[in-house]
């Protein structure tokens, strides 16, 4: 039975976990580390690599309306401008006067029940200066009641590239980008030039992305460089409802398939929306690392023909496409569906992280589905000191490696082998005994979450994982 944990010991509980098991590390910890800025380890590029690829497999390989891109962090500076970006990507930031902590004035807002998001700066000031009244604007960090106003803050993270610093102007500026989708739109272009698609049709990448947080002080939910996962759906304007519900619908059925329970999750509808827009909403997750907050995960948003008519104005470029059946040449519109892998990672271990058991039996396990799980198999000889069963082990090890990525593990008893694997996740367990290499060539297979054992022959053993794991 899953013991009741409670929610400020489970932030702690699973930052621990990916620092002790090679999962996420904090950036550069020998030198003091480096805020908001983490580092994957072993086991966190697999985990991660998987829901990447559960992402790609959904978006790109099961389709035949969406297709792939890489496109370079670094975009010619004029990108930012026509987007907006440059001068128009801001977050609010009031400080602490007397610790110089840092906060997002909409954060704080939301904590008193007040809709912030993405409200103008002169709304933002009057609602802090009515909290500021009631005695009630508190630093969090240190108590101080004496805070700024909110200004305006740039998320843009400036680079030198190929200029000297000192001739640096606002139209040379080269930035890491902001968000991947700004790649895709200078991409539409080539990829309706060589792939030839009819609308609609998708674009969709992976890719890291940068933004100076004002406050990233919440594990891998919000860092100052991350990965996202974005496709953009190039249509014409009188499909956008109904093309939006089918992504709603997409990209909320991706989460009840990798095993997130419809309760914990729920749309956020924005009401403020940008002016170029016509829906946003996102989709949320009741994190219990967050004390069962409900927070955005991923964006689903339609966003007209802003993005194409921009660029198009800045580069001069003809971006509209030719409708054979309707003999109609129009700028395509835009929707949206933008998720931080990052984000998802963290989803992901919340919602699989389990205690049961008591004292010494007491065991953790990661109930992720198999499908993102890090390791798959691990494979143990029931003694390390009988070198027919190492050998036999290894032998099983050497195959399955072939299949899936397993781990071999003599270390220990079987029950602390168990417990190793549990921690990180592994759905199966094949153990060699000295009936495997004496009697009949069977092995015994443990499952993660029930802990039931079964007999299963060597032969068969690649068939009846990959049926399990799949
Ligand atoms: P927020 O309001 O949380 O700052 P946002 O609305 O600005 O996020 P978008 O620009 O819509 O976020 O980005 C799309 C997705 O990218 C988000 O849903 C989230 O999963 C991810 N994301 C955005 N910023 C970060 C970040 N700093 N760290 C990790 N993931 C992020």
């Amino acid at each position: 039975m899953k013991e009741k944990i409670k929610d400020s010991e489970l932030m702690e509980k699973i930052i621990s976990l990916c620092k002790r098991r090679g999962f996420v590390y904090p950036s550069s910890e020998i030198y003091g580390g480096f805020a908001g800025v983490y580092d994957y380890g072993h086991y966190g590029i697999l985990l991660k690599e998987n829901i990447k690829n559960a992402w790609l497999r959904d978006m790109v390989q099961l389709r035949e309306d969406v297709f792939g891109l890489d496109s370079a962090i670094f975009m010619h500076p004029k990108t930012w401008i026509a987007s907006g970006h440059v001068g128009g990507f801001q977050d609010p930031q009031v400080d602490c006067k007397q610790c110089k902590a840092r906060f997002r004035a909409d954060h704080i807002l939301e904590g008193f029940g007040v809709v912030a998001d993405k409200m103008p700066l002169d709304f933002l000031n009057t609602e802090l200066d009515k909290l500021r009244a009631l005695g009630k604007l508190v630093c969090s960090n240190c108590g101080s009641k004496d805070l700024t106003s909110a200004r305006a803050f740039s998320l843009m993270v400036k680079s030198n590239l190929g200029s000297p610093v000192d001739a640096l102007t606002e139209e040379n500026v080269t930035y890491l980008r902001p968000e991947t989708c700004g790649g895709i739109y200078l991409e539409y272009k080539n990829t309706l030039d060589s792939l030839h698609p009819k609308l609609p049709f998708g674009i969709a990448q992976v890719g890291k992305a940068f933004r100076n947080e004002i406050a990233a002080r919440q594990f891998i939910f919000r860092t100052r460089e991350f990965e996202q996962m974005e496709m953009q759906y190039f249509h014409a304007p009188t499909e956008t409802k109904k093309l939006y519900e089918m992504w709603q619908n997409t990209r909320w059925q991706w989460y009840l398939e990798y095993g997130i329970p419809v309760e914990k999750l729920r749309w956020y509808k924005h009401e403020k929306l940008a002016h170029y827009a016509s829906e946003a909403y996102d989709i949320e997750y009741s994190f219990g690392f967050f004390g069962n907050s409900f927070k955005e995960v991923e964006g689903i948003h339609a966003r007209g023909d802003w993005d194409l008519s921009q660029h198009a104005k800045f580069s001069g470029q003809t971006l509209d496409y030719f409708d054979e059946e309707t003999k109609q040449r129009f700028i395509p519109h835009i929707l949206e569906t933008s998720v931080g892998l990052g984000r998802l990672f963290l989803m992901f271990l919340d919602q699989a992280y389990t205690e049961d058991g008591e004292g010494d039996d007491k065991r953790v396990f990661l109930k992720l589905n198999p499908r993102l799980a890090p390791v798959k198999v691990a494979v143990f000889p029931l003694l390390k000191n009988k070198p027919n069963l190492v050998a036999k082990a290894r032998e099983i090890f050497s195959a399955l490696r072939q299949e899936f990525v397993c781990e071999f593990d003599d270390n220990g008893n079987v029950g602390k082998r168990y417990r190793r694997q549990d921690e990180i996740g592994t759905p199966y367990c094949v153990t060699v005994d000295f009936d495997t290499v004496e009697k009949d060539d069977m092995v015994t297979v443990r499952d993660r979450d029930t802990g039931a054992q079964e007999r299963i022959a060597v032969k068969e053993l690649v068939s009846y994982l990959k049926t399990k794991l799949t």
